[in-house]
């Protein structure tokens, strides 16, 4: 399983695809891609099977600026298009990719959100449906993130890449514990990746994040965070190898 993700690159959709068969060695049943464009467009294409047949599914429409892109192995959940991440909130205007298993996804859904209407049997659904679910409450996008990031139990694992649809500065948002994710560094552009190797092609400068820290992510800026909410100072590191 693995993640991708791009703001600020007008070839968005390429390089998503492209670091997802790079990623296929970490085991795919599914994948599936989430692009949006300048014009406002949206594009959510999610196809069973490998990148090959994503690729296909995709064609030559799907343009945009910023996405994210999830390369699945099951944990909960048959193979299906249905389950392929990324997830969308109920409202449509959230969209997650996760890499790990939340061990408390049943309680937190009976808890939150007994009126959601599921589309999947995921345990990432829940926690992409419950940030909507503390936004539509009031808060900011990064806010109801970090809420949920709090009510996630320690037994659990995560790397997660957020999206809000809403939002016109192309912001990514990402949390780990347990899971790989680096940002990888450009210039008017940055991504997201599970692995160095899925973005050598367009960056050799990479970000480590640790276990608890939120990392929002524009075109120009990758702020980092601790678990107390203190800005984090930290060098790219340079990776040589090629593609
Ligand atoms: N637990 C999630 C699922 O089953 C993520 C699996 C993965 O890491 O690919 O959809």
């Amino acid at each position: 399983c693995g993640i991708v993700g791009v703001t600020g690159r007008q070839d968005a959709t390429e390089i998503l695809l492209h670091g997802l068969e790079k990623l296929e060695y970490r085991g795919y049943d599914s994948a599936g891609i989430f692009v949006s464009a300048e014009d406002g467009q949206n594009y959510l294409v999610k196809e069973k099977g490998r990148i090959a047949d994503l690729r296909q599914e995709v064609g030559d429409d799907v343009h945009g600026s910023t996405g994210i892109g999830h390369t699945r192995w099951a944990t909960h959940g048959v193979p299906s298009r249905d389950n392929a991440h990324p997830h969308v909130s109920e409202d449509g205007r959230f969209y997650l990719v996760h890499n790990g298993v939340i061990g408390n996804f049943a309680q937190l859904k009976a808890e939150y959100l007994a009126d959601v209407n599921f589309k999947s049997e995921t345990d990432t659904e829940v926690i992409v449906q419950l940030i909507a679910h503390f936004a539509k409450e009031g808060m900011d996008a990064k806010a109801a993130f970090k809420k949920v990031l709090s009510l996630v139990d320690t037994s659990s694992s995560y790397a997660f890449l957020l999206m809000d649809s809403q939002a016109k500065d192309h912001t990514l948002y990402v949390a780990k514990r347990k899971s790989p994710l680096l940002i990888g560094v450009g210039k008017d552009f940055n991504v997201v990746c599970s692995d160095a190797m899925a973005m050598l092609n367009v960056t050799h400068d990479f970000l480590e994040i640790a276990d608890g820290e939120v990392v929002t992510i524009t075109p120009a800026s990758v702020d980092i965070e601790d678990a107390e909410g203190n800005k984090v100072e930290r060098a790219p590191f340079h990776v040589d190898t090629d593609a």
